[in-house]
């Protein structure tokens, strides 16, 4: 199925059902399905596998200083590496679907010099694990630092189940307001030439894409982990916002529509909402789990874009 213009979805991008007045309960519950399945339990197992691991010592926890930093640094430069790492060798590396299911029926560029190394990957890679990496670190580790040390209520889970399951399932729903706002300034043209226009850079995206962003930017939007630090949670919400945003982006950006697995089954892979947004830069700022770009009129459904202003 190679060909010169890449694969586009069939079906047009719809508003989630849950935000129509009355939600249809069937179409709902099958595409709050489709949601946590199987990606959100992906994202919870790492999510899961980083808690117990930073409780290995929680004694780290007590200081904020540079053995803190670097041990929740390595943990989350880990599932970066495993999880983006993972999809670009799978993806791109041993081309296992060669181009099938890709948005652009090209690899990404080599000898380019708009990219650092002239290379995209490699340039990708380096602003992902450098900043990206380092700044998300620089939140995360500040937040556990202070629920380990009083400065914000913590809930266990045996106390209030309930409400920290309400804390994860929301939590992608909030980040996707936070991601709104804060792309909407990203996109102010003094911010975005000195910021935003190195994410934009990738117009065929990759899995290293994701959070190839400059450090600006990063601080923009790596700021959704702080929301802990108002709002009682524990370490396990924490880090789960943080695979979320930090490791998510991969998976949105890896350039393939779908996945195929066993050579016939398909499973939804990288965000086609999100993909039109670095073809057509002005429109679908958001996500469609928080879809705040139907109000104000930058919602491209893939198929009629929105007027041009
Ligand atoms: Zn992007
Ligand atoms: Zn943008």
């Amino acid at each position: 199925m190679e060909n010169n213009t890449g694969f586009t979805p069939e079906n047009e991008i719809k508003i989630p059902p849950i935000y129509r007045i009355p939600p249809p309960i069937i179409q709902s519950i099958n595409w709050l399905y489709n949601f946590f399945f199987p990606w959100w339990i992906l994202y919870f197992i790492m999510a899961y596998l980083s808690y117990l691991f930073i409780q290995i010592n929680s004694q780290i926890m007590l200081n904020f200083d540079l053995k803190l930093f670097s041990f929740i640094w390595l943990k989350n430069f880990f599932f970066l590496f495993l999880f983006a790492g993972g999809i670009h060798w799978w993806l791109y590396i041993r081309k296992n679907q060669t181009l099938d299911y890709k948005y652009y029926a090209k690899w990404p560029t080599e000898n380019n010099s708009k990219f650092l190394f002239k290379n995209q990957v490699k340039d990708n890679m380096f602003w992902s694990i450098v900043s990206g990496c380092t700044i998300w670190t620089a939140f995360e580790s500040y937040v556990l630092w202070l629920q380990a040390t009083g400065g914000v209520t913590v809930y266990l889970w045996n106390e209030k189940p309930l409400y920290l399951l309400l804390c994860t399932i929301l939590m992608p729903f909030i980040g996707g307001v936070h991601f709104y706002i804060i792309h909407r300034i990203l996109h102010i043209p003094i911010i975005y030439k000195i910021a935003h226009q190195l994410h934009h850079r990738n117009i065929n995206t990759g899995p290293w894409s994701g959070i190839s962003m400059h450090p600006i930017e990063h601080i923009f939007y790596f700021s959704i982990i702080i929301l802990w630090a108002f709002v009682p949670a524990d370490p396990f919400v924490v880090v789960l916002t943080g695979i979320w945003f930090g490791v998510g982006p991969a998976q949105s950006h890896a350039g393939f529509n779908k996945l195929v697995l066993f050579k016939t089954k398909t499973l939804e892979f990288a965000d086609h909402f999100h993909h039109l947004h670095h073809k057509h830069f002005e429109l679908n700022y958001g996500n469609i789990y928080a879809p705040i770009d139907p109000i104000f009129k930058t919602f491209h459904n893939g198929k009629i874009s929105p007027k041009k202003k």
